[in-house]
């Protein structure tokens, strides 16, 4: 099967931050792969700029490697007709070098995208320069990168810096969970099957499991993250969006606000979390790796690299439907996994072990995208009726065929949708500063009561009162499978 590509308009895309680690492992490569599918314009530019001085060949040269090291297959001439579309401006987001000549550069005339693939600290500057030397107009589109803010009035302050010169409907907060497949693909099952609608209620689910566990540590970003720790890194956006996904009600039509209205409902309906519904960790050393202290250089650090929590939403639909929460690093795999996990049938006409049994819908985002449900059926021979659980498993690699193999990478889609002006893959500013008001009094709780994160053992499943935390409910995690 080969999905349909449809090319955008005309645009010039301007990366602040052009030379960064983002542009070069994310931006390059995902425009890249949009060069090779024939979605991007043969007039199109993409301009990087920074404050190092290189010149178009300079910048060519390091976008050629970004590709080259982070695409597994590239045709030379393929790169090089793409390579001629980059160009490259020295310009300073605190200073006046660079903008007479951004502003000369534009062509105003055709869609104009800036992305701040900076520090955060820096999108006032931009977007006032970008302003004040009239190079941003209505029509310009400007993306920002998390993190939005580090706590609630950190992303009030940011979403008003920003709305002193850019619109909403301006501004693309990205976080790339939206833009991956599956994750969409959350919405195309709900949605689009009338299967799965009348059950996604708390008569039929017994609960919901989030898993999002990395293998790696802090790896070289302790600076940054022993000041922010899973809540704020992981839970307070990417997770906080995939409940939106699962919990929010069918919006009336598919569009930008239609769907952001439904998932801000959603996290206003997320109840205080109590104490005793979280579990935060952090990770020792031993078989001859780091402890997470000795990986960001902080002794003292009490700082979580885990976290496990169960949310309640207070609706009609979620009502006495937990969602149990849990991300971290130095876990025993890489395995992202969303498990609906049903009730019980009303009635079994089976006796003893066989009426035991669930149907659970699982939806892996990494690795092997796919989903698979649990269905109960005849264990096949004679000697009476027992009963087995198989998978009906869709991988989507497996299902879609060859031409599907290499599923886009989330930049990718999130960036052709900022040329096409298609915001419902965005956070929109009230749903940022909803996730925080929510995370805020959780967080402040544990600075009050000075709690520690429990040490938990590198490639494990995290510490055991995050195992206590379901088994008290009489449920079970799934396990972590890479
Ligand atoms: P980075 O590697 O430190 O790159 C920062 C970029 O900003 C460089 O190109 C730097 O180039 C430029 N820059 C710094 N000061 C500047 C100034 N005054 N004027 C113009 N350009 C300036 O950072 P990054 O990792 O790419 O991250 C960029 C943003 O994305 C951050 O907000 C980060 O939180 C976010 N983010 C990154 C990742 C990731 O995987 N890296 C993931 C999610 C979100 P010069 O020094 O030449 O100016």
């Amino acid at each position: 099967m080969v999905s349909r590509v449809i090319p955008v308009d005309d645009f010039d895309l301007v990366i602040f931050g052009g030379s960064g680690d983002l542009a070069k492992r994310k931006i390059l490569p995902g425009l890249y792969r949009r060069f090779v599918a024939g979605q991007m314009p043969e007039t199109a530019r993409i301009i990087g700029a920074a404050r190092s001085d290189y010149s178009d060949d300079d910048y060519r040269q390091v976008a050629r490697e970004a590709v080259e090291e982070h695409v597994s297959e590239v045709d030379q001439e393929v790169l090089s007709a793409f390579l001629g579309q980059i160009h490259y401006l020295a310009i300073d987001a605190k200073g006046d070098k660079g903008w007479s000549e951004l502003r000369d550069l534009i062509r105003f005339e055709v869609i104009n995208a800036f992305y701040f693939s900076v520090a955060p600290s820096l999108f006032g500057d931009l977007a006032e320069r970008l302003h004040s030397n009239k190079i941003a107009d209505k029509n310009s589109r400007v993306v920002v990168e998390k993190p939005f803010g580090r706590d609630l009035e950190t992303a009030q302050a940011l979403n008003e810096t920003l709305a002193a010169h850019f619109k909403e409907r301006q501004i693309y907060r990205i976080d790339h969970y939206l833009g991956k497949e599956t994750v969409q693909n959350l919405m195309a099952v709900r949605f689009g099957n009338v299967l799965f609608e009348p059950l996604w209620k708390t008569h039929y689910i017994d609960h919901i499991q989030i898993t999002v566990a990395e293998e790696i540590g802090v790896e070289g970003r302790g600076e940054y993250y022993d000041k922010s720790g899973a809540m704020r890194d992981m839970v307070q956006n990417h997770m906080m969006q995939l409940l939106c996904l699962i919990a929010m009600e069918p919006p009336s039509v598919f569009g930008s606000d239609a769907v952001r209205d439904e998932k801000l409902k959603v996290i206003r309906a997320l109840q205080p979390v109590s104490n005793h519904e979280i579990v935060r960790g952090q990770y020792d050393g031993g078989e001859g790796l780091t402890s997470y202290r000795e990986d960001v250089d902080n002794p003292r650090s009490h700082t979580e690299s885990f976290i496990a929590l169960k949310v309640h939403c207070a609706n009609w639909r979620w009502a006495g439907v937990p969602f149990y929460l849990r991300t971290g690093k130095r876990l025993k795999a890489r395995s992202s996994e969303i498990t609906v996990v049903f009730k019980d049938l009303a009635h079994s006409i089976f006796e003893g072990d066989e009426a035991r049994h669930r149907n659970i819908l699982s939806i892996r985002l990494q690795p092997n995208e796919g989903m698979d449900l649990q269905v109960t059926i005849k264990e096949p021979g004679p000697g009476g009726m027992r009963l087995i659980d198989v998978p009906l498993d869709m991988t989507f690699a497996d299902a879609l065929g060859p031409d599907n193999d290499e599923i886009p990478d989330a930049y990718e889609r999130l960036i052709m949708d900022v040329i096409r002006g298609n915001q419902t893959l965005f956070m929109r500013g009230d749903e940022v500063e909803a996730a925080w008001a929510w995370t805020d009094p959780i967080i402040e709780g544990w600075q009050e009561r000075g709690d520690v994160p429990k040490p938990y053992d590198s490639c494990s499943a995290g510490p055991e009162d995050a195992m206590m935390l379901m088994h008290r409910d009489g449920r079970r995690w799934r396990d972590i499978k890479g």
